[in-house]
């Protein structure tokens, strides 16, 4: 399955909770979310059925999937990277996750959204490491070095969202440097620095069936 196109807050009223999709607007008071607007398709004063313990596994995947803006086939082979690597399957895959290029971006306030964030490294804007880096899903490691490419137009995109980033906390595992819009990554995310909005066992369970 490709990507979702559709409207965004669509997928937070499905997951029934915030993925921060749309930047600034998430944190407003019309965010659906916080409006109570329902699941699509859910009319009012019909009950939700009783969801299954498979149901609520593939929510799990879905929401982890849906707030990382990922499809189905490369969110699965982030799992299978994380099942192949040493250590607890559910956690790596929240850290591979989370070390996304597109994510730090965001992460940083260099991009007021993951999608943004997304656009913003396929046009070719960031370096790793003094060297383009235009692949979104591109895993960094500990000690690379991110920055903005030296011209007008870059500097002044990502100058303008860092400003506008009321809501962007930078993450613990970085240093970034807003002067310079130089960040590093000092250390691979522990699981209390993700604060996951799923319980990742559910999905590493959703795989093994
Ligand atoms: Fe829309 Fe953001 Fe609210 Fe999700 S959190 S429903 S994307 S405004």
């Amino acid at each position: 399955m490709g990507r979702y196109t559709g409207p965004v807050c669509r997928q937070c009223r499905r997951e029934g909770q915030k993925l921060f999709l749309k930047g600034a607007r998430c944190y407003m008071a019309k965010c659906p979310i916080e409006q109570g607007t329902g699941a699509p398709g859910m009319h009012v004063g019909r009950r939700a059925k009783k969801m299954s313990e498979y149901g609520s596994q593939l929510r799990q995947k879905q929401s982890l999937r849906r707030q990382y803006g990922m499809g189905e086939l490369q969110f699965h082979r982030f799992f299978e990277e994380a099942y192949r690597r040493e250590g607890v399957t559910g956690e790596i895959l929240l850290q591979l996750l989370e070390m996304r290029l597109d994510n730090v971006i965001y992460r940083l306030g260099l991009a007021p959204s993951r999608r943004a964030a997304r656009q913003f490294v396929l046009h070719g804007h960031i370096l790793v490491n003094d060297r383009k880096a235009a692949i979104p899903s591109h895993i960094l490691k500990v000690g690379d070095v991110v920055t903005v490419k030296d011209a007008t137009g870059s500097k002044e995109a990502a100058n303008r969202s860092v400003e506008a980033a009321t809501s962007a906390q930078l993450p613990q595992w970085m240093s970034f440097d807003k002067a310079t819009l130089r960040a590093e990554v000092l250390a691979v995310p522990t699981r209390e620095q993700i604060a996951p909005i799923v319980d990742e066992q559910a999905i590493v369970e959703l795989y093994s069936r």
